[in-house]
């Protein structure tokens, strides 16, 4: 694993500089695979691709025209949003985000409520072991969190409706069965088995489908 020097990140709104450190070189050596399709490689870690500025508060999106030049290595490291953060951007919207309603606004929620999914998911990827009853229970979160994991599941559903494809049908197979709905995420993943690269898939088919038939709705490790 080799660091790249580090992107200078600049607040487009106040201009409060950060920095993001990304990879030269890396591999997928020990990466850890996930039913959200969260894949947690150690020696390839992932970047952020939204922020808020420690600064102003404002959230933005990390792209070509804040990244201008390298930053300074005392500069803070830019952080991932929490699922809270998610929350908010979504609400508050992005500083430097194309208008309501256009394709890319579209495809940065779609990006930012994945985001939030995985982030609430984050608590139960390290030495959360359920047993007994709570197999069947939820991560460990507030009732109000609970609802708005819920909420950002289903409008997830309904965002990738329209779309097509093996990654498409995972995701909602895996969102509904988040959701405790084992009938329709079965019925996505049998879908998939229409596409023809479905093959490469069949491990992550199983193992969804067993946790639908042991009506298990936490995320699951490949
Ligand atoms: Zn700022």
């Amino acid at each position: 694993m080799l660091p790249d020097k580090p992107e200078n990140v600049k607040c487009p709104a106040c201009g409060k500089r950060q920095k993001r450190t990304g990879m030269v070189s890396g591999n997928s050596v020990g990466a850890r695979h996930y039913t959200d399709g969260k894949v947690i490689a150690p020696m390839l870690p992932e970047i952020p691709r939204f922020v808020k500025c420690p600064k102003c508060g404002v959230f933005y999106k990390i792209d070509e025209l804040v990244t201008r030049g390298w930053a300074r290595k005392s500069a803070p490291e830019v952080a991932f949003l929490s699922a809270g953060e998610c929350a908010e951007a979504i609400d508050d919207g992005l500083y430097n985000a194309e208008k309501h309603g256009s394709k890319e606004w579209r495809e940065d929620i779609i990006l930012l409520r994945l985001e939030m999914w995985r982030a609430f998911n984050d608590r139960i990827r390290d030495g959360y072991e359920p047993h007994g009853d709570e197999m069947r229970s939820d991560m460990p979160c507030s009732g109000v969190e609970r609802a708005l994991y819920e909420s950002n599941c289903r409008k997830l559903i309904s965002l990738l409706e329209e779309h097509d494809g093996v990654h498409a049908c995972l995701i909602r197979a895996e969102l509904f069965r988040n959701l405790g709905q084992f009938d329709d995420s079965a019925r996505e993943l049998k879908k998939i088995r229409m596409y023809s690269e479905h093959e490469e898939y069949e491990n992550c088919i199983a193992v969804m489908g067993n946790a639908c038939d042991e009506g298990y709705t936490l995320t699951v490790q490949l």
